[in-house]
């Protein structure tokens, strides 16, 4: 007997996920039109923008669930355990997009691969943010401490700081091995 299930479950799951993408690019249509305050921006500073960013923050400051902000609710989204490598991929890429016109810009190290990122933009999606209606609101997952990286092996971030950490350990060695030395001179 054919197990019906092992067939339909991953039809269905494609059929849902086809779904949820064209959901995902009408909820790119509704963007919240830039408040009043960036009038005042020049959009040609990056830094003036970041600067806009945290007024914006600062002024507007009321968080919101990603949810609410984006128009697509968390709980649509499947577990990434019940979906391929390529629907991950390819949830990743739209809900990305979604984020990006909601000014959210989350930060991969660049080599971190699209399927491995849909479990951090889900878990995203049932948070609360300020929604920016302008400029870019960064959201970092890795705090820059390699054991507590949740990119193992894909962050340049982390290793170069590791390196860093390690040129300036040799560096200390080198002195305290001179200050021993001074200690040797009998006047
Ligand atoms: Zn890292």
């Amino acid at each position: 007997m054919v197990n019906l299930a092992r067939v339909l479950i991953p039809m269905l799951m494609q059929r849902y996920v086809e779904q949820m993408v064209e959901d995902i690019r009408k909820a790119t249509w509704n963007v919240r039109p830039p408040r009043d305050i960036w009038y005042y921006a020049d959009p040609l500073y990056d830094v003036e923008l970041e600067d806009f960013s945290d007024l914006e923050k600062y002024f507007y400051g009321e968080e919101e669930p990603v949810s609410q902000i984006t128009g697509i609710d968390a709980e649509l989204l499947p577990p990434p355990d019940r979906l391929s490598e390529n629907q991950k991929t390819l949830l990743t890429e739209e809900l990305d997009n979604l984020l990006q016109v909601n000014h959210f810009k989350l930060l991969f190290p660049g080599k971190f691969p699209l399927n491995l990122r849909y479990a951090f933009i889900r878990k995203f999606w049932s948070e609360t943010h300020v929604a920016l209606s302008f400029g870019e609101n960064e959201i970092e997952f890795c705090d820059y401490e390699k054991i507590f990286c949740p990119f193992p092996g894909y962050c340049d971030s982390c290793d170069e700081i590791e390196e860093e950490m390690r040129y300036d350990a040799r560096w200390e060695e080198k002195t305290d091995f001179f200050e021993e030395g001074d200690d040797d001179i009998p006047f």
